[in-house]
């Protein structure tokens, strides 16, 4: 579902990204682990065409999207690619409900439409009973909570998470890890970002990052 061929990444004379091959398949939950400063993010940009690459090559869903123009690759994001980041990134004037419902600005659905699918989102991270709070009356948890409903909502072919519990206490992290867990049963695709191991290790397949290079790529067994 999402291809990576000899991807590299520059800023100025700063290799960032060195030669990243990488096949992520439909239904996979995946983590990507390395310490600080070895590239992560920036893959994770480079992956969900928050920016584009210096040299290789970037497929979604087959699509070579380095031919695309700045609003195709938009549209393309709009509808494929769902993030979600260490800090959140809710409107705190919006409840939990219209949080959720903006990760279908792009998707041309009705307004009734969209309440209902924001509804089955919250449903699905276990919030319906916040719908109606805003962030401010939430825990940390929550509010991790509705961004993965908000990243889910539009049914994109893969969720790319940056840290998501790096914000949160390690038994509330451990909660959305468990939540990942059930996401990946129901068939979704979901990318996740850590420098926790321990956290790694609860995840089916781990792909080790050093400097701008990936330098291990392993499948669990045994899960939990
Ligand atoms: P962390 O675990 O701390 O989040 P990371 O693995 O996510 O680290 P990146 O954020 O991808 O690392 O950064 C990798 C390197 O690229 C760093 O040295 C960083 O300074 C550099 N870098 C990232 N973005 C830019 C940019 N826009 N301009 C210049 N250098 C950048
Ligand atoms: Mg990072």
């Amino acid at each position: 579902i999402l291809e990576l061929a000899g991807v590299t990444k520059t800023y100025g004379d700063v290799a960032v990204l060195r030669g990243i091959d990488l096949r992520v398949d439909e239904g996979e939950l995946v983590a990507i682990v390395g310490p600080s400063g070895s590239g992560k993010s920036t893959l994770l940009h480079v992956m969900g065409t928050l920016e584009r690459p210096s040299g290789g090559q970037v497929r979604i869903r087959g699509v070579d999207v380095a031919g695309l123009s700045d609003e195709r690759l938009a549209d393309v994001r709009a509808r494929d690619i769902g993030f979600v980041f260490q800090q959140f990134f809710l409107s705190a004037h919006a409840t939990a409900a219209e949080n959720v419902a903006d990760g279908m600005l792009y998707a041309g659905v009705d307004a009734r439409t969209r309440r209902r699918r924001a509804a089955e989102a919250l449903d699905r991270v276990g919030l319906a009973h916040r719908a109606n709070f805003r962030p401010a009356k939430l825990s940390g948890g929550e509010r991790q909570r509705v961004a993965i409903a908000r990243a889910l909502v539009g049914r994109p072919a893969i969720v790319l998470a940056d840290e998501p519990t790096g914000n949160l206490d390690s038994a509330t992290g451990g909660a959305i890890v468990t939540l990942l867990h059930e996401l990946h049963a129901s068939g979704a695709t979901i990318l996740v970002i850590t420098h926790d191991h321990d956290l790694a290790s609860r995840m089916p397949r781990q792909v080790q990052v050093l400097d701008g290079r990936i330098v291990g790529d392993s499948h669990a067994t045994a899960l939990r």
